[in-house]
């Protein structure tokens, strides 16, 4: 059984533009009665810019040309990604044979096709949310490919590639519950991943729930399987790997924010930023990237055009 006195519940208030971090409050009673999931963090909001007041979605042009970095990377034969284990559909371990898969997973195998030749020549390295930025910063991973959302915030930390597929925030709950949309999220429990621009869009769009900061998107999954939350909220790409794992919950309500998804790399590192954009402009060109969405994404639908690129330069 895990422990559960690591769990922090935070009453959402309006977001008010700058970072705080929330006072912790007690875990109610009933949220204690079943073990809970390895739930465990206290949530700092952090302010919600759009993406647009930056245009932190314009990247670097692309080229084949190579620099140092794509040398290096060259040299030693493999990529090394920073990616998840535990959101299906984007990136998770095949229960059968343990291996990665998903379309996060996918895609960077086609980024280290072009850089080496090879889309097996890839080192993945487990990282939580927090852990993108510091492992890009400090050069413990060559990219990140993450549902990482592209925000004015990050993008002044890191760099990121053109953007490689559009999801936009939603809400997942029980199919009998009356919730419909954030209107009716007051009083209400709301589960995300700490770190993430999912819990500070909760906080602004549920300003009367109490939040609920887990460290992994399964451990909302069970936070809600077992009753500990009544909604979970995050793009609806993950939100949809948890649909197909459990026919009981379903995504209700409008979109509550756009979630641009971009390819981290270190800020210095020009030119794998626009290796890594010409081989996302190949992967749109010539039918992969539909491919890839309709082997994971077909639970959403008609596999739309590939988001259009921009570039700043
Ligand atoms: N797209 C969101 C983000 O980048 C949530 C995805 C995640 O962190 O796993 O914060």
């Amino acid at each position: 059984m895990r422990a559960v006195t690591r769990l922090v519940v935070l009453a959402a208030t309006a977001v008010t533009g700058c970072s705080t971090v929330q006072p912790l409050v007690e875990v109610p009673a009933s949220l204690t009665t079943l073990p809970l999931p390895s739930g465990a963090a206290v949530a700092s909001r952090v302010p919600g810019v759009p993406v647009e007041s930056c245009d932190a979605t314009a990247s670097l042009r692309p080229s084949t040309e190579g620099g140092p970095t794509v040398e290096a990377i060259r040299q030693r034969g493999r990529l090394i990604v920073g990616i998840d284990q535990s959101t299906n559909l984007l990136s998770f371990r095949d229960p059968a044979s343990g291996h990665l898969q998903g379309f996060d997973v996918d895609i960077a195998r086609e980024v280290a096709r072009d850089l080496t030749g090879d889309s097996a020549k890839v080192e993945f390295r487990l990282l939580t949310s927090i852990e993108r930025i510091s492992n890009l910063q400090n050069g413990t991973v060559d990219i990140v490919v993450k549902a990482m959302t592209i925000t004015c915030a990050r993008a002044e930390q890191i760099a990121f590639s053109t953007e490689y597929f559009d999801a936009h925030q939603r809400l997942l709950v029980p199919k009998d519950s009356p919730i419909q949309g954030p209107g009716d999220l007051a009083g209400k429990r709301v589960c995300s991943q700490v770190d993430t621009t999912s819990l500070a869009t909760a906080a602004r769009v549920a300003p009367a729930a109490t939040l609920l900061g887990v460290q992994n998107w399964d451990d909302c999954l069970v936070a809600i399987q077992q009753g500990q939350t009544d909604a979970v909220t995050t793009d609806d790409s993950i939100l949809a790997g948890m649909a197909v794992q459990d026919p009981n919950l379903h995504l209700v309500g409008p979109s509550l924010e756009n979630e641009p998804y971009g390819i981290g790399v270190n800020k210095s590192r020009e030119d794998l930023v626009r290796a890594v954009n010409a081989s996302l402009d190949r992967i749109r060109r010539d039918g992969t990237w539909e491919a890839l969405y309709r082997k994971w994404f077909n639970v959403l639908g008609v596999a739309p055009s590939p988001p259009e690129p921009r570039y700043r330069d």
